[in-house]
């Protein structure tokens, strides 16, 4: 196994609110090896934005650590997070926003390189975004369009052959193709594929559709709430889902064959609130499978069998597991 290119450990993010302490992130840790794509999926609101934000730095963390290349990225001073911008970089969600309305695809492009000098002059910075409008496939003769005037494939395009101007090795994806209409949205995910392979790039990948994120992952992290509950390789999580609230989003994916039954898991009961959150287990009251001790404290995350995580008091019993494995790092 090769050294992890992020370490993310114990990561918490909360913001202060009128009415307490939103629990954005609670307790995350994973690690990504280079070249690897690690799916975050949950419900909006579980705190994974946040998460791919506070990796980053856009946002400060409130406490843990994280590890870069085995560098500690923790805390950095403003020099150093100028440095880190050129590897570690982010797809927003909605390419129109997050693009400039008053620059053209050329000068969007163009513009990291000029900040952080890249090229000599601007001519070969201008080389540079030829090749890198060819590599996201985006027509030479849209140099000088505005993000107006293309559809939203165009300008997630742009996106990301604007966050690929550093060279970077690793891109926080924040849902890039949830705006996008379902033909582009395949596009666009075979497109980051290949890019990945050229470069070797390693992504967080951030989505609440399963299907994307069956797509595109080597491993699947699930969060609930702020905390990470479940993550597993892609096959083992899709094949054996052992969190319930996992097996619940597991079941809700359709399947394109109506002699295959399916059993649908209905969430019931309130979702809690994530400001100053009880003690006990986030899913508890939307769980089929709640105990009292589930409402007394929060399960730790712990390895169930080989590589597979889920942080679930009952996880044994309710997968008639025995205690194949413990206490494996995440
Ligand atoms: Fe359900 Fe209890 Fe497991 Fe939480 S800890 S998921 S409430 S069984």
């Amino acid at each position: 196994m090769q050294a992890p290119l992020l370490e993310v450990k114990n990561l918490k993010k909360y913001f202060d609110t009128p009415n307490g302490l939103l629990h954005a992130v609670d307790d995350v840790s994973f690690t990504i090896e280079k070249s690897k794509t690690l799916g975050v999926v949950g419900e909006s609101g579980c705190g994974k934005s946040t998460l791919g934000r506070t990796i980053l730095h856009l946002l400060d963390s409130t406490s843990g650590t994280i590890l870069f290349n085995g560098r500690d990225i923790t805390k950095v001073g403003k020099a150093q997070l100028k440095e880190l911008r050129r590897d570690m970089q982010i797809i927003f969600q909605d390419p129109f926003s997050s693009l400039d309305p008053r620059k053209c695809v050329s000068d969007i492009i163009a513009e990291p390189m000029l900040i952080y000098k890249k090229y000599p002059n601007r001519k070969a910075a201008m080389e540079k975004v030829a090749e890198l409008m060819e590599t996201v496939g985006l027509a030479a003769r849209l140099a000088y369009s505005y993000p107006h005037e293309l559809d939203g494939g165009r300008r997630q395009r742009i996106g990301i052959a604007r966050a690929l101007a550093l060279d970077p090795q690793f891109i926080v994806c924040d849902e890039p193709v949830s705006a996008l209409d379902v033909s582009i949205q395949a596009q666009i995910l075979n497109l980051m594929q290949d890019i990945q392979q050229e470069r070797k790039l390693t992504y967080v990948f951030i989505t609440h559709n399963l299907s994307v994120v069956k797509h595109i992952s080597d491993d699947i992290m699930v969060m609930y709430l702020g905390n990470m509950i479940e993550k597993a390789a892609k096959q083992e999580l899709f094949q054996r889902p052992l969190h319930p609230y996992t097996q619940a989003l597991l079941s809700a994916i359709p399947i394109p064959d109506i002699d295959v039954p399916k059993k649908r898991i209905l969430l019931r009961g309130e979702v809690t609130s994530p400001i100053d959150p009880k003690p006990g287990c986030r899913f508890a009251p939307r769980c089929q499978y709640a105990k009292p001790e589930c409402f007394e404290t929060n399960p730790e995350i712990q390895e169930v069998v080989p590589g597979h995580f889920a942080a679930c008091h009952r996880v044994r019993e309710i997968n008639s597991l025995g205690s194949e494995c413990g206490g494996g790092q995440v």
